[in-house]
């Protein structure tokens, strides 16, 4: 990787040991249930979420549209944050291709919802003019909330509030392990609360594709019936399996790096004038930081000229707001560089107007 890529963690490019495994992997039509390879990664997703079973997803906004799909039926009704993945960046797949209306909650400073406001969120079936609550869905790490992670009592705290109410409960565990490793638990304690759990393997952990949908057997056998509907079944997905295996085995055993290096990161950019961030917000691999209005320089310019001139990228999250991740592929001293890069850009412009 040669430009300093800070836009995502989903920028990763598969390691070395991961394409050599992608190239001698055993294959099988998956879709008959004959790659190994597949269902070794499932099983491994099984095992260490704590799951009678899970299945490979080719991503994981796929992950979840299944999650919700055999979960509820059209026309029941999902609680979710007003910020969450789910919500805002999948294309409204829940609604559009399940009928499935989101009933969104505000986001509290710590990334979690109210429970009172999940608990009143829930429809009172003795009202014909309501739909049914079906499931509500929590995300963890919070992706628009600089990937903070939320602590297993806050899932055990929903999963009471969802028993009570008869609710299934799913987690868009995108970054679960990345939460896991932030809080220095084992992932089992974020898992064992939920109905379902969907984590990616082609962010931080460095697969080129998919994601795992994990939960009981008999969720995970009408799972694999829509995956066929959505258009989700692979063949030999095994060569994308093998790099999987490396992704639970090795990579999720290295993320506090990548965390190590987003405090870097963030330290970093604190130091420099004209920009503004929340340092306690920094907990994992994300760093949300803005461009101070005092800077003679639109947010536009300021992300061109890092790349043009730096060949650093980092995300625009609109206004002048920005997001930096690290990850495989961003040594410490990629870090000083990027750091280094945007003290440059900002010197630049204000010694232009001093
Ligand atoms: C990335 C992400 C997803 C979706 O994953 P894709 O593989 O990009 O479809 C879902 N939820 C969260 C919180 C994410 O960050």
């Amino acid at each position: 990787m040669d430009s300093i890529d800070l836009r995502s963690d989903t920028v990763t490019w598969p390691t070395p040991d991961m394409r050599e495994a992608m190239a001698n992997a055993a294959v099988g039509d998956d879709v008959h249930g004959d790659d190994p390879t597949v269902n070794a990664l499932e099983a491994l997703a099984a095992e260490r979420t704590g799951k009678e079973a899970a299945l490979f997803v080719t991503s994981g906004t796929q992950g979840n549209l299944i999650a919700i799909l055999a979960h509820c039926n059209r026309g029941d009704e999902m609680i979710c944050s007003r910020y969450s993945h789910t919500f805002i960046d999948e294309v409204g797949g829940a609604a559009a291709l399940g009928g499935v209306n989101m009933l969104t909650l505000p986001l509290q400073p710590d990334g979690t919802m109210n429970l009172d406001e999940i608990r009143d969120a829930v429809r009172d079936l003795r009202d014909v003019h309501y739909p049914v609550t079906r499931m509500v869905e929590i995300e963890n790490t919070c992706g628009k909330l600089g990937g903070v992670p939320l602590l297993p009592a806050y899932h055990q705290a929903v999963r009471a509030v969802c028993e009570e109410a008869g609710l299934k409960l799913h987690l868009d565990g995108a970054r679960i392990w990345n939460a896991a490793t932030a809080l220095n638990v084992d992932i089992r304690e974020l898992t064992d609360p939920v109905d379902s759990v969907s984590f990616c393997i082609s962010k931080g952990l460095c697969a080129p594709v998919g994601a795992l949908l994990c939960g009981s057997q008999e969720f995970i056998d009408r799972a694999r019936r829509i995956r066929k509907m959505v258009g989700g079944g692979m063949r030999q997905a095994g060569i994308l399996a093998a790099a999987g295996i490396l992704s639970i085995e090795v990579m999720t055993t290295r993320l506090g790096e990548d965390h190590v290096h987003a405090r870097q990161l963030a330290e970093g950019l604190n130091q420099i004038p004209g920009l503004t961030l929340d340092l306690a917000q920094v907990q994992t691999n994300m760093v949300f930081f803005a461009l101070d209005d005092s800077i003679p320089l639109s947010a536009e310019d300021f992300r061109a000229i890092l790349e043009r001139d730096y060949n650093v990228k980092i995300d625009p999250r609109g206004g002048r707001k920005f997001r930096a991740v690290t990850h495989y592929w961003i040594s410490s001293a990629r870090v000083d560089e990027a750091v280094k890069a945007m003290r440059e850009v900002l010197e630049r412009v204000t010694e232009h107007t001093a």
